[in-house]
């Protein structure tokens, strides 16, 4: 199962969101099908989104039924406003409401400054920063709206928003991307500030190296990955399913008390390992 490590590790299977309603956006590939079917696993109703590739996100929702719970597709962009509005809509009618919303759709349009284009800048942006605006208040009105359920969850809703180390590694060449994450950061922030008294969480999930479509050119070739392992203590490049099970636990009452938290998975990227040998 894809939801597994490369090593063959299998994620948590405890049932932690047990009768919860989960969304994850980008549901179809990399990063959040691995959280969408990690958050099957645990026992939540998962709606799938995706854009573009309807016949891979109609496969992660059998994946995930076949785990015994509910799950749906349903195509947004979410840098769309009323496509936003319409699937959390729709998954209030069709699941009642919902507990966990995991705003992970993201893209990259690289480039250097001189040559970024102002569409690339704005493309970056408006899926990666106003796409989790869009879904975080989405989510919210309805958590404001149904309060805390004791019997479903500690809190009355969680929002995660799918971050990057590049919320505060520089990155040359990619500074769309990495503005959008530093962004990220402070929109997550906020929220948890604002919204904490209303016993909602928000928190991050930034993750390191990943193995997904989204990074291939940089871990396909054995000269690739020796060259990515250079900035990875851990030495080895993640793989989804790390991150899916830290969207897991963190989704789940076991951290109830994480609020407006980064959450770093990421083999040591973040602990400047330029410097183990200078400096
Ligand atoms: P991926 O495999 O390329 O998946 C990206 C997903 O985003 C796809 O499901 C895609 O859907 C969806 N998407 C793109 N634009 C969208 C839009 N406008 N509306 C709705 N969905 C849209 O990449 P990934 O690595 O899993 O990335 C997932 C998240 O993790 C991103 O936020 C990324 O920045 C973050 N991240 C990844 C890494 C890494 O190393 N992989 C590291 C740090 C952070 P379609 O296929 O339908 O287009």
């Amino acid at each position: 199962m894809e939801a597994s490590g490369s090593d063959g590790r299998q994620s948590i299977t405890f049932p932690l969101l047990r009768g919860q309603k989960a969304l994850v956006t980008g549901a179809n590939s990399g990063i959040g099908k691995a959280t969408a079917i990690g958050l099957g696993q645990v026992g939540a109703d998962v709606v799938v989104n995706y854009v573009a590739g309807k016949d891979a996100a109609e496969e992660v929702v059998r994946e995930i039924e076949d785990l015994g719970v509910h799950a749906y597709a349903h195509e947004a962009d979410v840098s769309k406003e009323d496509q936003v509005v319409d699937m959390v809509a729709r998954m209030v009618e069709e699941f009642g409401t919902i507990d966990v919303m995991v705003a992970n759709a993201g893209l990259q349009r690289d480039a250097p400054i001189s040559d970024m284009t102002l569409d690339q800048w704005h493309k970056v942006l408006d899926v990666n920063l106003s796409g989790q605006f869009l879904c975080a208040r989405e989510a919210a009105k309805e958590f404001l709206r149904r309060g805390v359920v004791p019997e479903v969850s500690r809190s009355a809703g969680k929002i995660i928003c799918m971050s990057s180390v590049h919320q505060i590694i520089p990155w040359s060449g990619h500074v769309n991307y990495a503005a959008s994450k530093g962004g990220v950061e402070m929109l997550m922030a906020t929220l948890a500030q604002e919204l904490g008294p209303h016993r909602i969480r928000v928190n991050a999930v930034a993750p390191g190296a990943i193995r997904t479509p989204i990074n291939r050119s940089a871990w396909d070739t054995p000269e690739a990955e020796a060259a990515l392992l250079r900035l990875i203590p851990y030495q080895r490049v993640g793989d989804p399913v790390d991150i899916a099970n830290a969207v897991a636990v963190l989704a789940s009452d076991l951290l109830d008390y994480v609020v407006g938290t980064t959450v770093y998975v990421d083999g040591g990227m973040t602990l400047f390992p330029g410097f183990a040998t200078g400096g």
